[in-house]
C-alpha cells in the first residue's frame, strides 16, 4: 500500500478543507452522484448553476451589464439567454481584462493564469479557488473510472517550470513530490542516457499512472523501446494531455508501457472539459461547463456531429466570468449515449488546435491530423512537419528513415493531392524539427489566418 497515497487521501485532503478552506473533496462527491444521474436531470443541473452566472454577470460584470433587458429569458430559459452573448476572444480578455473581473471580487484571492504561449496566442485572465477546485474534483472524478484516486503515485512527464530558480525548483518538487505525490520528469532530460534512470525510478517507485502531454510520453516511449530499457512495472493508465494525441504516438506509449493511454481534454484557460472512459468515448465534464460547437466562419451554432469551433462557459467563475469564450480548438459534439454507465455528454473529434485546420483548393477544410496519421504507413518517414504556408503552398518537411525508398514519399504525396487539390507541395529533407519553446513538436501548422 502507497501511505503517501493514503496521508494525502484521508489527511492532508481533509485538513486542507478546514485550514484553507479547500471544498475539492466536496465538489467531488457531488460529482461522483450527478455523472450517474439521467441526462436530463444533469442538463438541469447545469441549467440552474447557468440562470445563476448569467444573473451574476448581467447584473454586477461591467462587460454584461448592457444585457440586463434580458433577464427575463434569462430567469425562463438560461441556455436560449446564453446565445444572446456575443462569442468571446482570446484577443478581447486581452485587450479588455478589467471590464470581465467582478468589481467586488477579492482581488487578493484571485489566481492570475496565463494560457501558454509557445505556439499560440497567450490569454492573461483570473480564475478563483472555487474554479480550480471544482476543476481539480473533475479531473479525480474521471481518473476514478480508471480505479486513481486522489494522491496515487503519479509520474508526471512535462516541461520543467523553466522560469522557477533552482531554490523554487527544489521546493517545487518537494512539495509534487509529498503533498501531492508526483514523481517528475523533466520532458527536456529525456535522452538515450537519462531514460534507464527513469527507468529505475518506474520499477521502484511503481506510479499508479503517468501523466503527460503527448509527444514528452512519446518520446519517453521511443527512448524505452529504441533502448531496450526493462520496464517492469505496469501503471494503470496513462493519461495524455495538452496536446492532440496522435495514434502512432498512442500506439508506441502503450507498447513501451503495456498500459492503455488515454485523453484528458483541457486547456489553462478552460480547466478539465472532457475525459476518456473505458469505452474510449469523451465524456464533458458538464456541471463544471457549457460547451457549444460553433462553424467556423458563420460562429453559428452547429448540430451534434458537425465540426467546429469549441466555446466554452465555465459555470463557476464567478470573480471573471467569460461568457461562450472561443477557446481554439476543432470538435463535434455527440448526441450518442456511452454504455460506460457516466451519462454525462460526449464530445467527439477533438481535433486540437484551430490552426491545425488546413484548406483545401476548392475550399474545403481539412485536419492536418488525417495527414499526421497517414505518414505513419510509410516507414520511409522517420519524422515530419507539414505546415501550409498559403492557400496554395504546402511545405513538407521530412527526416528520412533508414531504408528509404522514395517511392513512399511519391504515394504520400499523392494522397495529399487527393485530399487538398490542387495545390504546391514543397519537400525538404531535414535532419531534425525543431520543437518549438515549450519542448513540444508541432507535426503540422497552418500560418496564415483561416478567414481573410
Ligand atoms: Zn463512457
Amino acid at each position: 500500500m502507497d501511505l503517501n497515497a493514503a496521508a494525502i487521501k484521508n489527511i492532508i485532503f481533509p485538513m486542507l478543507k478546514y485550514a484553507k478552506n479547500n471544498n475539492t473533496l466536496d465538489y467531488l462527491a457531488n460529482l461522483n452522484k450527478t455523472q450517474f444521474l439521467p441526462m436530463g436531470e444533469i442538463i438541469s443541473v447545469q441549467k440552474e448553476k447557468l440562470r445563476k452566472l448569467l444573473l451574476h454577470c448581467v447584473n454586477n460584470i461591467p462587460a454584461y451589464q448592457t444585457y440586463k433587458e434580458i433577464i427575463p429569458v434569462i430567469e425562463k430559459e438560461p441556455a436560449e439567454a446564453l446565445a444572446h452573448f456575443p462569442i468571446l476572444t482570446k484577443q478581447q480578455v486581452n485587450d479588455m481584462q478589467d471590464i470581465f473581473i467582478f468589481p467586488d471580487a477579492d482581488k487578493s484571492k484571485l489566481i492570475p493564469n496565463r494560457s501558454g504561449g509557445s505556439t499560440g496566442q497567450p490569454v492573461r485572465f483570473y480564475i478563483d479557488r472555487p474554479t480550480s477546485e471544482h476543476s481539480e474534483a473533475a479531473r479525480w472524478r474521471a481518473l476514478s473510472w480508471w480505479d486513481i484516486s486522489i494522491g496515487d503515485k503519479c509520474l508526471m512527464v512535462w516541461g520543467n517550470p523553466l522560469e522557477l530558480s533552482n531554490h523554487e525548483k527544489l521546493i517545487y518538487n518537494m512539495k509534487e513530490r509529498f503533498l501531492k505525490n508526483i514523481i517528475f520528469v523533466s520532458a527536456y532530460s529525456l535522452n538515450p542516457k537519462s531514460v534507464h534512470k527513469y527507468a529505475g525510478m518506474i520499477n521502484t517507485s511503481k506510479p499508479k499512472y503517468f501523466y503527460g502531454y503527448a509527444s514528452a510520453l512519446h518520446l519517453l516511449a521511443q527512448l524505452v523501446i529504441k533502448n531496450n530499457v526493462q520496464i517492469k512495472h505496469r501503471p494503470k493508465v496513462i493519461v495524455s494531455t495538452a496536446e492532440t494525441l496522435y495514434d502512432f504516438q498512442r500506439e508506441t506509449i502503450e507498447k513501451a508501457f503495456r498500459c492503455r493511454v488515454i485523453n484528458e481534454y483541457g486547456a489553462r484557460d478552460a480547466g478539465i472539459i472532457a475525459y476518456e472512459c473505458k469505452n474510449g468515448k469523451m465524456h464533458i465534464s458538464a456541471e463544471n461547463m457549457i460547451v457549444e460547437i460553433v462553424d467556423i466562419e458563420t460562429k453559428r451554432p452547429l448540430k451534434s456531429g458537425k465540426s467546429g469551433l469549441v466555446i466554452i462557459t465555465d459555470l463557476n467563475n464567478y470573480s471573471m466570468p467569460r461568457l461562450r469564450y472561443q477557446l481554439g480548438d476543432i470538435a463535434s459534439l455527440s448526441d450518442e449515449t456511452c454504455g460506460c454507465g457516466i451519462n454525462l455528454p460526449l464530445i467527439d473529434n477533438v481535433q486540437g488546435r484551430e490552426d491545425d485546420i488546413f484548406v483545401s483548393s476548392d475550399g474545403n477544410y481539412v485536419h492536418a491530423v488525417y495527414f499526421c496519421n497517414l505518414a505513419r504507413s510509410y516507414p520511409s518517414i522517420r519524422q515530419f512537419q507539414i505546415i501550409q504556408k498559403t492557400r496554395h503552398d504546402l511545405l513538407l518537411k521530412i527526416i528520412k528513415n533508414d531504408p528509404f525508398i522514395e517511392s513512399e514519399i511519391m504515394s504520400y504525396i499523392k494522397e495529399i493531392y487527393k485530399v487538398m487539390g490542387h495545390i504546391n507541395i514543397d519537400i525538404e529533407y531535414v535532419d531534425a524539427i525543431e520543437p518549438a519553446a515549450s519542448g513540444k513538436i508541432r507535426y503540422s501548422k497552418r500560418e496564415f489566418p483561416l478567414i481573410v
